[in-house]
């Protein structure tokens, strides 16, 4: 089968590899319909060392159930399902809990072990757990929109649940990309006052507005701290999401923050070090980590179906799987917010 594998920084090339097939008795085989590439696939482009075996990509994907396993009771041939980032048993104390990203029988996919979601088709483990049946055909207009609660829109929902977004507060996001997109629309959903988004890119910030964030801030470092106060009657915000990852817009985030409010950080750190500024003396809360996807497909999923967010306007590119190379370098470019991937 073809499949998307990255040898390299700015390497990755759709190869032939071994068919996905059936292992364990709890595994489900998927022919995978659509998929994403994700900013977080950015990172690797950017910086993977050179590799003769490579690595497999996609963790944003939705297809149909071909063969399950003899365990499997839940998921049955032929359903439609959309595939988390993360994969889980669905059963162990910390899937019970909710935190799925941490299951003990889980992990991610992709890299040299496991199939990716960038390639027609994916064993996937532990499947009851895992997958989630969507109650639409393949060629639904909603698809866009549902392939989002696998990552972006679950990871958007998830900063801000870390912020402690709820009615009438004041809210920032940091990075306006598909997760600080889904941020916006998040904290809209959850009853957000007032929504300023921290980002430079005039798609990026159209699209922000569509989705309600009410004030824009383009400046960056201590100009665009100094702009947050003045917008927030030199308080700063109750709720940050932190939607990049890097050293400085950490140091932002944590800057913004008024005392007492809480910053839900969803970028993949690049630093290791986490800035103490005012932190320590405004009592400010430092949440987030990986969103358990899994556990808000369910809550999420109504929305969606019933047109209240439209998470899927995030993807301004589409391609075929050959194309996914082109999807990588014009996201990589800033001239694509978000690549989807049809089959
Ligand atoms: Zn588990």
């Amino acid at each position: 089968m073809r499949a998307t594998v990255m040898f390299g920084a700015g390497d990755v090339r759709i190869e032939n590899v071994p068919d996905a097939r059936l292992i364990e008795p709890t595994d489900a085989l998927l022919v995978v319909t659509h998929a994403a590439i994700c900013g977080s696939d950015l990172w690797p482009y950017k910086g993977m060392p050179p590799s003769e075996e490579g690595r497999r990509m996609g963790h944003e994907f939705i297809g149909l159930v071909e063969a399950v396993g003899a365990e499997v009771r839940k998921i049955k041939v032929g359903d439609l399902v959309a595939a988390p980032f993360a994969w889980s048993d669905g059963t162990c104390i910390y899937c019970q809990e909710g935190l799925q990203t941490s299951c003990l029988h889980g992990g991610f996919w992709g890299g040299t072990e496991l199939d990716g979601g960038q390639g027609e088709a994916v064993r996937v483990p532990q499947a009851d757990g895992t997958l989630f049946k969507l109650p639409v055909g393949r060629d639904d207009a909603l698809m866009p929109s549902l392939l989002t609660l696998t990552d972006v829109m679950a990871t958007g929902h998830h900063a801000a649940l870390s912020a402690r977004v709820g009615p009438g507060k004041s809210v920032a996001v940091v990075g306006g990309g598909a997760v600080g997109l889904c941020g916006v629309i998040a904290a809209k959903r959850l009853g957000a006052g007032q929504i300023i988004l921290l980002d430079r890119h005039a798609d990026r910030i159209a699209l922000a507005k569509e989705f309600g964030a009410t004030d824009i801030v383009s400046e960056r470092g201590e100009e665009a701290v100094a702009r947050v106060r003045e917008l927030t009657k030199g308080l700063g915000v109750q709720s940050v999401l932190e939607c990049v990852g890097y050293a400085e817009s950490m140091l932002t985030a944590l800057s913004i923050a008024r005392p007492g409010g809480a910053v839900g950080r969803v970028g993949v750190p690049q630093a290791e070090v986490m800035p103490a500024i005012n932190s320590f003396f405004g009592n400010i809360t430092i949440a987030g980590g990986p969103a358990p996807a899994r556990a808000y497909i369910e809550p999420l999923l109504p929305d969606v179906l019933e047109g209240r967010i439209q998470p899927g306007r995030v993807f301004d590119w589409t391609g075929s799987l050959e194309g996914v190379p082109d999807g990588y370098r014009a996201m990589n470019e800033r001239k694509a917010i978000k690549a989807l991937v049809k089959f």
